[in-house]
């Protein structure tokens, strides 16, 4: 037989471990993982050498902002960017569009947007927010991966918050169609008004305790329902211990983390650089290394973006003023090389990186095609040089806004070229989007 694609690597990061092996891709699918030496038939062949194959990235984790607030970011511009990234599948989140996806209508206005424009595969999370119970079991049956909900003000005022009551019953009726609740996990009364230029003021007037409140209850309606819950942007690495013993518990609770809450550390944020400010806010040195832990005892599931830009003048006001600025860190081009500088100064692997921003991402979103090169999978691959370093220069991000806190870093590990389902989507000398955007819009499942 006579593959279309044939790509060996000395260094492929499989599920089971990183060995030599060749990727055999039929039409869009990885039809064989052979010995790196075999002889196959192939209509076209890429040895990669010692240069390592990953999976395509899944980011469970993007604000799209498409319609309604396209000037923000939008399908193109964040889809470029996540192939120059080496994410192969981003999911959309519900919120911050016009109209957010909480109807079937929504949803059905997302995909019109996003069709024909799309550089990588895209899925959408749908909304649970006071008033749409209604909506939820037909949403799911239109194809969303779940729902997102939020337990405080978030930010817009379309996408309101659910009180604990209306948690509970939204939970009781997901546990009944076993679809999964990812939740902003921050309770209101324990965040107060921010103003000024001072990080130190910002952080603090989002403790620790906002988080914990917000996973309390979270985990308590999980129990009470059985159902599936999921702990998004996990900041406050004390909350850890808790979510460990909800899973010890049997509790069907998991829960993510950032690239920016890895890679940053509150103490180096200057006065009125609001390119860093998120809710929750990046912590200090030693959360950072807490939720490292927490991450590396398998506690935290998976490392995913956030991904959630704005125009620049919202997000950096010249007043500098925290409270002024929108929270929410561009990171989608970013965020592999982020992680990946941080995760090998602790001695960490190319195959925990895949399990943490490929295989566990996948799997939260109920995608079993993507985030592993195995067969029968999806051929979305990335060649990634974990060797070479960069600096950040904010001209080369694909976002439609370079704003970026990481800009002028020194990072370590870069994109050399990414398949999506087979085809290559950077220019080989360039590393930018190449070609047409053969992205697709994914159901679940
Ligand atoms: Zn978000």
């Amino acid at each position: 037989m006579t593959y279309d694609l044939v790509v060996r690597s000395r260094r492929t990061v499989l599920p089971e471990g990183t060995r030599a092996a060749a990727v055999a891709v039929s039409g869009v699918s990885i039809a064989a993982v052979e010995s790196y030496g075999e002889r196959l038939d192939a209509a076209r062949e890429v040895d990669l050498g010692t240069l390592p194959l990953l999976p395509g990235l899944v980011d469970t984790h993007v604000h799209v902002n498409e319609p309604g607030r396209t000037e923000w970011e939008g399908f193109a511009t964040a889809t470029r960017a996540a192939a120059a990234g080496g994410v192969t599948t981003i999911c959309d989140m519900p919120l911050n569009s016009l109209p957010p996806t909480t109807s079937v209508a929504a949803l059905r206005d997302k995909r019109a947007a996003a069709a024909g424009k799309c550089w990588v595969d895209v899925a959408f999370w749908g909304g649970a927010v006071p008033g749409n119970a209604g909506s939820l079991s037909a949403l799911h049956q239109a194809g969303v991966i779940g729902f997102k909900c939020f337990l405080l003000d978030s930010g817009v005022p379309e996408f309101p918050p659910l009180a604990a009551a209306e948690l509970r019953s939204v939970l009781g009726s997901l546990a009944a169609m076993d679809a999964l609740l990812i939740v902003h996990a921050e309770d209101g009364s324990q965040v107060a008004a921010a103003s000024g230029r001072d990080f130190g003021s910002f952080v603090a007037s989002r403790p620790p305790a906002a988080e914990r409140r917000a996973i309390e209850k979270v985990v308590a309606a999980a129990a009470a329902t059985g159902a599936r819950a999921h702990i998004v942007h996990l900041s406050a690495a004390e909350c850890v211990a808790m979510i460990a013993g909800a899973k010890a518990a049997g509790i069907r609770l998991t829960a993510e983390t950032c690239p920016h809450y890895l890679f940053f550390a509150s103490e180096e944020v200057p006065d009125g650089a609001t390119e860093f400010k998120c809710c929750p806010p990046i912590r200090n040195t030693a959360n950072r290394g807490a939720l490292w832990r927490g991450l590396e005892d398998g506690i935290i599931d998976c490392v995913v973006s956030d991904h959630s830009p704005c125009p620049p003048e919202l997000k950096s006001p010249r007043s500098g003023d925290f409270g002024a600025a929108w929270g929410g860190i561009a990171s989608l081009q970013l965020g592999l090389s982020a992680v990946w500088t941080a995760a090998r100064r602790r001695g960490r692997t190319l195959d925990d990186l895949a399990r943490w921003m490929a295989a566990a991402p996948a799997a939260l979103a109920g995608l079993p095609a993507k985030g592993r090169i195995a067969v029968g999978c999806d051929a979305d691959l990335a060649a990634f040089d974990p060797e070479e370093s960069f600096v950040v220069d904010p001209a080369r991000l694909e976002h439609r806004h370079p704003v970026t806190p990481y800009a002028g870093r020194t990072l370590t590990g870069r994109i050399r070229q990414t398949w999506l389902r087979g085809i290559p989507l950077l220019d080989a000398d360039s590393g930018t989007p190449d070609g047409e955007p053969v992205g697709r819009l994914l159901d679940r499942g």
